[in-house]
């Protein structure tokens, strides 16, 4: 056992932490609610892709050995312990650790009487443009899907993002790249030549083929081109970003800070977008987005889970000077989730206004809310299957 210091003299002890696993229809979302000695409770995510139970039983863990006793206010110092002391690196705890590191800005906001944003540098932005996902889900033509991007591009979003490749595998045949290729075209000619268009392959191809793929898509004149192959080869990877001219996205699945050193070392990422959660917390993914500046890289902070994450996304994006488009999924998701929080984070006119409500902004947690939505089994979204993005 490290020799940690339970009895914090700093205000704002933490005396007690719960979690909540809520089924939220293609995924479950995991919150941690922190509570302290002064009665000031903050809320925090730490939604990871289909593993709920396992971040929670790393929450319930890390909060015994790291969390009770300790001050709300040692953010730095709670993080700096779970990465050294729990020894592997892994998307589980980076995903617990973040969830009280969240709760732990929102606790801290909420002391001082200031929105977590001031506490982190202050604002640079007073409005984030954002961009749509899940919005396409619906349709099942291309013609379908170009009506529900339009849709979607008059609620005002600067960009639509969407992944038209279906169950496509490494090497997909001439026929289903011929119909990626007339979804995209459906959607830009339904959105107009002023919408920016990003498509995500969730890391589907293989090298070559993402870059004939890449080729086949110019004329849609895309913004980004997302995990054209899986992230973890930077090599690969960076293979396919000097074979297209389509901007390289990719960092959601990049869970360190020298993980991401080494994607931007290949000098082909065009946009690092890192999970606030994955990463470790709002800390964290601040530093990582300083490191991308280095580079003169924008970043746009992967955001597809609960709407703590999401004010989490959102009081980042506020001080942090390299970003420029936040991802949403919030109004294509349950209506609940507006309900999860007294100040649910959602965009008006396809941008977030930063909020100066205290810590995360959120107001107070509803626990009802999320007892009345739990744990689902089949909260799940397999991107290999066919007709994935009807879950959505
Ligand atoms: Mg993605």
């Amino acid at each position: 056992m490290p020799d940690l210091p339970k009895h914090d003299t700093r205000a704002c002890r933490i005396t007690k932490v719960t979690t909540y696993v809520v089924g939220m229809r293609w995924r479950n979302c995991v919150f941690a609610q922190v509570e302290t000695d002064e009665g000031i409770a903050g809320i925090g995510e730490g939604s990871l892709e289909y593993q709920p139970k396992a971040v929670e039983a790393a929450i319930q863990q890390l909060a015994a050995r790291y969390a009770i006793g300790r001050s709300a206010f040692a953010i730095e110092k709670l993080w700096h312990d779970v990465l050294r002391n729990e020894f592997m690196h892994s998307p589980i705890i980076n995903s617990a650790a973040a969830a009280l590191e969240m709760a732990m800005w929102d606790i801290a906001g909420k002391a001082l009487g200031r929105p977590a944003h001031d506490l982190l540098g202050g604002r640079v932005h007073d409005v984030l443009p954002a961009y749509a996902n899940a919005w396409y889900g619906v349709g099942k033509s291309p013609a379908e899907i170009g009506q529900a991007a339009a849709a979607a591009a008059a609620k005002g979003y600067r960009g639509l993002k969407f992944d038209p490749f279906e169950d496509a595998g490494r090497d997909p045949d001439r026929a289903s790249i011929r119909r990626a290729v007339e979804i995209v075209a459906a959607v830009r000619d339904a959105t107009g030549p002023d919408v920016d268009l990003m498509i995500d392959a969730h890391g589907r191809f293989s090298p070559a083929s993402a870059i004939a793929i890449a080729r086949d898509l110019e004329p849609a004149d895309l913004f980004w081109f997302e995990e054209p192959c899986d992230p973890e080869n930077a090599a690969s990877l960076a293979m396919v970003g000097r074979g297209m001219k389509t901007r390289l996205a990719t960092g959601e699945r990049c869970t360190s800070r020298a993980g991401m050193a080494g994607l931007l070392e290949t000098h082909e990422i065009g946009v690092l977008q890192p999970d606030i959660i994955h990463v470790g917390g709002i800390l964290e993914a601040k530093k990582i987005a300083a490191m991308a500046d280095a580079y003169y890289t924008p970043v746009s902070f992967h955001n597809p889970f609960g709407p703590v994450a999401t004010a989490a996304a959102v009081q980042l994006d506020a001080c942090t000077t390299n970003v420029f488009m936040q991802e949403s999924f919030c109004e294509y998701d349950v209506p609940f989730r507006f309900d999860l929080l007294e100040h649910a984070p959602k965009p008006e006119n396809g941008r977030y206004v930063v909020s100066d409500r205290p810590g995360l902004g959120v107001g107070e947690f509803r626990p009802e809310v999320a007892l009345a939505h739990p744990w689902e089994p089949d909260a799940f979204l397999p991107l290999f299957t066919d007709r994935w993005s009807a879950r959505f």
